[in-house]
């Protein structure tokens, strides 16, 4: 959690909380543990931290296990004990399992979704969406405990018999961010079980009643205990114990380039697997032969969908100057209709931003925008605190600078908040070069209805996920998943390619010749 948002916790918890007008005892607020070996327990240091509605902070959604160095320990040491036996559990039994999951994640839905925007803010269909994301990705990578699928290949000695089997990494380590409070958690969970892992998750501090809630629909599923452990916490000393703990084989991180440099750096030092999900400066490139209506939904989705809060969101739009006008008079006058809210309400468009420290660095992106001469504001850029629906949450309207310049900060910079660029382009090939322009390389899409534009797109935009006329956002979880550049170091999660994160190859040779045969130096002859 922030600085910022521990103050408020601080000043929060002094004051009664309320909600829907009714006074709240503080005994009404929920403690949750840490989940390790199987039992729900405190951490080392009995102390806790609250969690905290971005729409309204005076209302605390629980209060969760502060773990410490020594319960992270405990956890791995959990882990450490289940993994033989679990290793050995035939993939196709450690499927059913899954399979029960998925089914439970499914009757408790709402549910989830309704936690899940009172921990996270965003609007309750896109809450759905994430569980059902988690939903789909255990129904989908179960599946693969019937398949993980290795091969077969001739060896070059005679009566010698050659394959390729896939092997569980060992322990893993799952550090989360908090956007996506269940969908990512799952992302990584489902695989590394059905490959036959055991596992520490380590969830965003902001938001881990989401990934209590998968938590706990394992162990209802039966997972064996110590299988799936959980330690809630900060990232210092919670995930950095974790990161570099000797017993942890692999870290699959999902988060900011920063904070993945730091976790890939503690994972070089002792040889450990490390698989990184970082940000994203995504771009939508709307051509003079798009259907503008179509692209102005995409935009608005994509920039404003999450609070823009997505590692996918369209945070620049690169726009051709012959229908540059009018996409612009269309899309300010579009986003002056979004309605900025409790992601609870059914009328809300647009929730609240994560935290108080997220309002610092959203506004100073916007001043920034501001300053230089190069942008003008044409929508939003006020943060929105006034009033019984915005005084106590992290409101920020959303927001559009046009006539932006390519090198300019906000066209360059992660914003990770309701604000979008839209910068003026001649080309085709001029919009390619300015989207490739940034570091990051995780999602960008073009509006065309010219299929040789579209292919040339395809082929030259160097990012991991491409989509045309259709938003940077809306990942399908039977799809790899992740980004080229500052985004990742190589690895896709989602689809099948996520097993070769969380196993690894051997190869085996059996020769059933009965005799010393020498491969790269015996002849083998047809005589
Ligand atoms: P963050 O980097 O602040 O935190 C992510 C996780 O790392 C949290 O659980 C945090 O506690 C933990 N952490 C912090 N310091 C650590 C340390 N020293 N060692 C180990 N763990 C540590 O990111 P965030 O603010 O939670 O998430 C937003 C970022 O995540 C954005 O940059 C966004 O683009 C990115 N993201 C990427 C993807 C993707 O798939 N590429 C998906 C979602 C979010």
């Amino acid at each position: 959690m922030s600085q910022a948002k521990k103050a408020l916790a601080k000043t929060a918890a002094k004051q009664t909380p309320t909600r829907g007008g009714k006074r709240l005892r503080a005994a009404a607020v929920k403690t949750y543990f840490n989940y390790i070996g199987g039992e729900w327990v405190a951490s080392a240091g009995g102390d806790f931290f609250e969690n905290l509605n971005p729409a309204d902070t005076r209302d605390v959604v629980g209060r969760f296990a502060l773990s410490t160095a020594e319960d992270v320990t405990r956890a791995v040491d959990a882990a450490k004990n289940a993994a033989e036996k679990w290793r050995l559990l035939p993939a196709p039994r450690r499927a059913e399992l899954l399979f029960r999951l998925g089914e439970i994640l499914l009757r408790y839905k709402e549910r989830f979704a309704s936690d899940m925007t009172r921990e996270m803010g965003k609007v309750l269909k896109e809450t759905g969406g994430d569980v059902q994301e988690a939903i789909d990705c255990t129904f989908y990578t179960a599946g693969e405990g019937r398949r993980l699928h290795g091969f077969t290949t001739p060896a070059e000695m005679p009566d010698k018999f050659a394959m390729c089997v896939r092997q569980p990494v060992g322990l893993c380590g799952l550090i989360t961010p908090w956007n996506f409070p269940m969908a990512i958690p799952s992302w990584k969970l489902i695989p590394a079980l059905v490959c036959g892992n055991t596992v520490v998750i380590k969830p965003a501090e902001d938001t881990p009643l989401s990934t209590y809630n998968l938590v706990k629909a394992c162990e209802e599923a039966g997972i064996p205990a110590g299988v799936v452990n959980m330690v809630t916490g900060y990232g210092d000393p919670a995930g950095k114990t974790l990161t570099g703990h000797k017993d942890v084989r692999l870290i699959s991180f999902t988060g900011s380039t920063a904070t993945g440099r730091i976790v890939a750096s503690a994972c070089a030092e002792r040889n450990a697997i490390c698989s990184l999900e970082m940000g994203g400066k995504n771009v939508i490139m709307v051509m003079e032969d798009a259907d503008l209506d179509l692209a102005i939904e995409g935009t608005v989705w994509g920039a404003f969908g999450t609070s823009g809060q997505r590692c996918t969101a369209s945070s620049r739009v690169v726009v051709h100057k012959k229908v540059y006008k009018k996409f612009v008079a269309k899309l300010v006058e579009r986003v002056q209709t979004l309605r900025v809210g409790n992601g609870a309400d059914p009328q809300t468009d647009v929730g609240p931003v994560i935290n108080a420290d997220a309002v610092s660095k959203i506004m100073g992106y916007i001043e920034v925008g501001q300053r230089e001469d190069r942008a003008r504001l044409a929508a939003g850029g006020n943060r929105l605190d006034t009033g019984a629906a915005h005084a106590n949450g992290f409101f920020i309207e959303p927001t559009v600078f046009v006539d932006v310049a390519p090198e300019m900060r906000i066209a360059q910079e992660e914003i990770f908040g309701p604000v979008t660029a839209v910068i003026p382009t001649n080309s085709l090939e001029e919009a390619v070069e300015i989207a490739n322009g940034v570091r990051y390389g995780l999602s960008a899409a073009i509006y065309t209805q010219d299929v040789n534009r579209a292919f040339r797109a395809m082929n030259d935009m160097y990012t991991g996920i491409f989509y045309v006329n259709s938003s940077t956002i809306g990942a399908e979880v039977h799809l790899p998943f992740g980004g080229t550049k500052a985004t990742g170091n190589g690895h896709r999660e989602a689809g099948t390619q996520v097993l070769d994160i969380f196993t690894e190859w051997k190869s085996i040779y059996v020769d059933y010749s009965g005799k010393l045969q020498r491969a790269q130096i015996d002849e083998v002859n047809f005589e």
